[in-house]
């Protein structure tokens, strides 16, 4: 439920994730803090490279190589899964938390059957305790749950066999097979035709909230994130810039970021800019100081291009992070 303050299931805090490349040194993360009540839909958005997709990854520690985490914890029912051990974060992956991605492609082995690759995850996940009946039994639910048509069929395909769709749809019976907690769905309609778009994000919405999972949901859709998602954070190159509850962040954005963010838009009328909030995210290899924003923002001051403002609480249980809120 929206304003009400949830059990913390996860903790991000003070997160800071660099990436080694060719020039340099990509300071990406800067500080990222978020925190998913139990059972709680939380919604990340911001531009693409706003380093959405690696907190996600941070907390399944999947990071690619040359990601180094510099900082910060990630306190999941209380263990830091910066500092757990393998075998720690295995059973974490295998039985609690779920990742879905933008392609489900990167999910799906080629050369097994759908069949095969959902009675693996459905064994792993119960610790290799069921009968092969069970699990058979298991998998037709899934795929009838996420409404495959003809899952006799689809159980037997291989993943080129499949639409775009039925492959997402068979993802999400997967990631619903091992997630008994938290669901990471990072943008997982984005490569799908706008009419399937919205009927996995709402067979998202309506799967997780039957099973009370949380979910941290990463889209572009903002009118989706704003009717499935409790709370929002809004993100800007690598930092927190604006948090609170869903429907306030996106009827009432305070963050000047948010604000054109919310206003550039794709709207159902076809009245917004194609080309979004104007201005680029800024260079990952020498971030500009102070409030990362400040190149792009139209109210930026001489304070915003030397110190990173803070979280600020504002009224209706937001935070903000911009000194145009900080009472001086
Ligand atoms: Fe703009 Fe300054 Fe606020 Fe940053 S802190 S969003 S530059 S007004």
């Amino acid at each position: 439920m929206a304003g009400e303050k949830k059990e913390a299931l996860l903790e991000i805090r003070d997160l800071k994730v660099n990436y080694k490349v060719y020039k340099g040194t990509l300071k990406v993360l800067n500080g990222v803090e978020l925190r998913v009540g139990k059972g709680e839909r939380i919604g990340l958005v911001g531009e693409s490279g706003s380093g959405k997709t690696t907190t996600l990854k941070s907390i399944l520690r999947i990071l690619p190589y040359n990601a180094s985490i510099e900082d910060g914890r990630i306190l999941y029912k209380g263990i830091d899964l910066l500092r757990a051990d393998e075998r720690v974060l295995n059973e974490v992956r295998r039985r609690e938390i779920a990742m879905i991605f933008q392609d489900p492609m990167a999910a799906l082995n080629p050369v097994f059957k759908v069949r095969d690759q959902l009675y693996d995850i459905i064994k792993e996940s119960a610790r290799g305790k069921l009968a092969k009946e069970e699990i058979e039994e298991i998998a037709y639910r899934l795929l009838k749950e996420v409404r495959l048509p003809d899952v006799e069929r689809v159980m037997d395909s291989y993943p080129f066999q499949l639409s775009g769709g039925m492959r997402q749809r068979v993802v999400i019976a997967m990631a619903l097979a091992s997630a008994r907690e938290l669901l990471l769905a990072d943008e997982p309609t984005t490569n799908l035709d706008v009419t399937i778009q919205d009927q996995i994000l709402r067979l998202l919405a309506d799967l997780t909230m039957k099973r009370n999972l949380s979910v941290i949901l990463v889209s572009h859709a903002l009118g989706m994130v704003r009717k499935m998602t409790d709370r929002t954070y809004v993100m800007y190159a690598g930092d927190i810039v604006e948090e609170g509850d869903s429907g306030e962040i996106f009827e009432n954005p305070l963050h000047p970021y948010t604000q054109l963010l919310v206003e550039t838009a794709p709207k159902l009328t076809g009245n917004w800019n194609p080309r979004g909030v104007p201005g680029r995210i800024p260079d990952y290899l020498n971030p500009p100081p102070g409030c990362r924003f400040h190149t792009r923002c139209p109210f930026a001051e001489q304070i915003c291009r030397e110190k990173k403002p803070p979280m600020i609480a504002v009224e209706g249980g937001k935070r903000v992070r911009c000194w145009l809120y900080y009472k001086r």
